[in-house]
């Protein structure tokens, strides 16, 4: 049988000509292509922008194959390949010359107040926990059992290194870069006055610590859990966020890529 090559790509015009001009060079290479996640595939190929990778991601359900992204948007983070470089792209991955960048995914584990449901969801970019009506959310933070905060302020985001240049960086935390073994809690708007006290700056936790949160809602508000903007909804819960055993597998032709995007998209 051929190898097969899985598609993931959005639905805006560009996506879907690019999508067609792909499709026809690799089968001229031999190769067998499917858009319907196909289990045996050997690359999952996204086209789009970082948003195309994310609803892969979540669509293959954090498969273990490597993914790769033709960029049809603006500078996308993880979408590597330009329009211009696709022969020279099926060239490289033809000659396996590539490395592939393993990135770690975030957990989030939650047990609603007087139940015992749980839900579990996975993120590659960040969760944001915030109030489903806007109003102000409370939260008390611990890490490991340690009470850090009661967060009071418009949103808690827990992104991974991977995810720290993108709604992380625009709410003021840090780079991290995609190999570090931490994660980062970020506050977004947080209220500093003598009824509150929050941190004010983001906080890099080890790897193997567990953040949780008790989300304290008042009245019959639910709240937001998005996970790399797949918006879920809850009521009152207490939840773990951990770093996954789940890693996305990313395909890197070019080894400077990551510093050079850096540089391109921020400064
Ligand atoms: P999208 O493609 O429109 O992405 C939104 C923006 O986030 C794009 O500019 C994209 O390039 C950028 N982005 C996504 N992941 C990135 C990363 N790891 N590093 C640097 N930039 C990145 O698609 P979408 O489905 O709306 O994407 C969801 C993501 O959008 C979320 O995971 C979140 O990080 C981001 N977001 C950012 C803000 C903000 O910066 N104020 C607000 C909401 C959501």
């Amino acid at each position: 049988m051929n190898q097969i090559i899985n598609i993931f790509y959005n639905k805006n015009k560009k996506s879907q000509s690019i999508r067609e001009e792909v499709q026809e060079k690799l089968e001229s290479r031999g190769f067998t292509i499917s858009y319907d996640n196909h289990p045996d595939g050997i690359l999952n190929l996204c086209i789009g922008g970082d948003g195309a990778f994310l609803r892969a991601v979540h669509d293959s359900n954090f498969s273990p194959i490597p993914f790769v992204g033709i960029n049809t948007g603006h500078l996308g983070f993880y979408q590597e390949i330009l329009i211009p470089h696709i022969d020279r792209f099926i060239d490289d991955f033809i000659h396996q010359n590539y490395h592939v960048e393993s990135l770690f995914t975030l957990q989030a584990q939650g047990i609603i107040h007087g139940s015992n449901q749980s839900y579990r969801h996975r993120a590659l970019n960040e969760f944001v926990i915030k109030n489903s009506d806007n109003s102000i959310i409370y939260i008390d933070v611990y890490v490991d059992d340690n009470h850090l905060e009661t967060f009071a302020g418009d949103a808690l985001l827990v992104s991974t290194p991977a995810g720290s240049t993108a709604y992380n960086f625009s709410a003021g935390g840090s780079i991290l870069y995609q190999q570090l073994e931490g994660y980062q809690l970020t506050p977004l708007a947080p209220i500093n006055s003598k009824a509150y006290r929050s941190l004010l700056n983001s906080l890099v936790i080890p790897k193997h610590a567990v953040l949780k949160m008790d989300v304290r809602l008042r009245g019959d508000h639910n709240f937001l859990l998005i996970a790399d903007g797949i918006t879920h909804e809850y009521p009152k819960a207490k939840i773990s966020f951990t770093i996954s055993e789940t890693r996305v597998k990313k395909l890197v032709f070019n080894e400077n890529w990551y510093w050079l995007n850096i540089k391109d998209k921020f400064l």
